[in-house]
């Protein structure tokens, strides 16, 4: 296997949605991975924040091939053991009521607007349907959930959207305000704003919109399908905040690269549904469930998290000690971080690449790590020592 004959046919056969790195991975261990030529990469992106235990981990193997071995799918036509456990442990994590499974972080997004509209539906309310969402946010890539995301880029050429959205400041209360009316149903919120550039909310700004909620009568739903399971030393990244939504979702890291979305709701938001009003073939399948109890046990466990927010200060301090006049900021919880650059970055990202550390741009002007949550002391020296390498090589004018 060489990585250019592969990257030839995919070229000539796949469909061309994604502008790709050259390079090929077909193995890893840990926070590291092998192109097809042999080559060996720290891996601080983790397939985008997914790969949370990091790669081929021995636990999960066990639990993948036992299930494999068993049942691999049914239908939510019947009951299925695995999916009742996982819910059981993300209610009983969160403190909330019930949760719903799909595949994907869209689908996540996608029954969590459904579920908004349903639910003041079913309470008579059906003027109620418009939710504010916020500029720079990201939600996924399904017609619903773009038109949630609040940047044009993603959006253009999409026409007609569907209706019932509109977009606020981030961190900005008053901006909230000025949009609530009697149609107002759901403020709709990453914690911490990822694709856009790793911007966490101001905590002020998070209890703001709890209040709000209360308030208006409106549902508070966060999209933790990047900052939660753990990526910021707590399991869900309001908790850190100490602010507490009607409605969850996830999806990334919740099953360490098995595919798998979820929606976890109050009792009082989840009651917005009932039998025929959402489902998905495959959510919540006896594989996908099997994997995500194993790392819901794993990640949930508080040394485990704990470790995460240690490792994140290692990682946070480090960064902030690199000079470099072309660094304006570095921010991020846990091991989720940005570094925000006064440029754009790609040949960076390039040039980090050819140094062997994997890590990916967060907007044109953020360099972003979200390594293995598993990433040890000494990886992260070596992947600052990299990064500071390739800063010396990243020439500019
Ligand atoms: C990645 C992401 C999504 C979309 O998830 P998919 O699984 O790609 O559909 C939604 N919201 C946030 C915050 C994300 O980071």
């Amino acid at each position: 296997m060489y990585n250019e004959a592969i990257i030839e046919e995919a070229q000539k056969y796949v469909m061309n949605t994604y502008g790709r790195f050259p390079m090929v991975p077909v193995r890893g261990e840990g926070c590291w991975l092998w192109d097809a030529d042999g080559t060996q990469y720290l891996d601080c992106v983790s397939g985008i924040a997914v790969c949370a235990l990091g790669h081929a981990d021995p636990r999960l193997q066990a639990v993948l091939k036992e299930q494999a071995e068993n049942l691999w799918h049914c239908s939510n036509l019947y009951w299925i053991p695995n999916q009742a456990a996982l819910a059981k442990k993300l209610v009983e994590i969160s403190g909330m009521g019930k949760a719903f499974f799909c595949n994907s972080g869209a689908e996540a997004n996608e029954a969590a607007i459904k579920l908004v509209r349903k639910y003041f539906y079913r309470r008579n309310r059906p003027e109620k349907y418009e939710i504010i969402v916020f500029n720079h946010s990201f939600h996924g890539r399904t017609l619903a959930a773009l038109t949630a995301t609040g940047q044009k880029k993603y959006q253009e050429g999409f026409a007609p959207l569907p209706a019932g959205f509109v977009y606020a400041e981030y961190n900005d209360l008053d901006s909230v305000r000025a949009l609530i009316n009697e149609h107002t149903a759901a403020i709709l919120a990453e914690p911490i704003q990822g694709e856009s550039g790793i911007h966490p909310a101001d905590p002020d700004f998070l209890a703001g919109l709890r209040a709000l909620c209360d308030e208006n009568e409106l549902l508070l739903v966060f999209d933790e399908v990047q900052c939660g399971m753990g990526r910021t030393g707590d399991f869900f990244a309001w908790q850190g905040y100490g602010v507490r939504p009607d409605i969850v979702t996830m999806a990334k890291a919740l099953a360490g690269g098995f595919p798998i979305g979820a929606m976890i709701a109050s009792d009082e938001a989840a009651g917005g549904f009932a039998p025929g009003d959402h489902a998905s073939t495959f959510g919540g399948n006896p594989l996908a469930t099997a994997v995500a109890c194993a790392v819901v046990d794993i990640i949930g466990e508080p040394e485990f998290l704990e470790r995460v927010k240690a490792r994140g200060e290692g990682l946070a301090g480090a960064l902030s000690a690199i000079r470099d006049p072309r660094i304006t900021a570095v921010r991020g919880r846990g091991l989720m971080v940005g570094i925000q650059f006064d440029r754009e970055i790609k040949d960076l990202i390039a040039i980090c690449m050819e140094n062997g550390l994997l890590v990916v741009g967060a907007g044109p002007n953020v360099l972003r790590l979200v390594p293995p949550l598993t990433i040890l002391p000494a990886e992260i020296g070596t992947a600052v020592s990299i990064l500071k390498t390739s800063l010396e090589a990243w020439v500019t004018v």
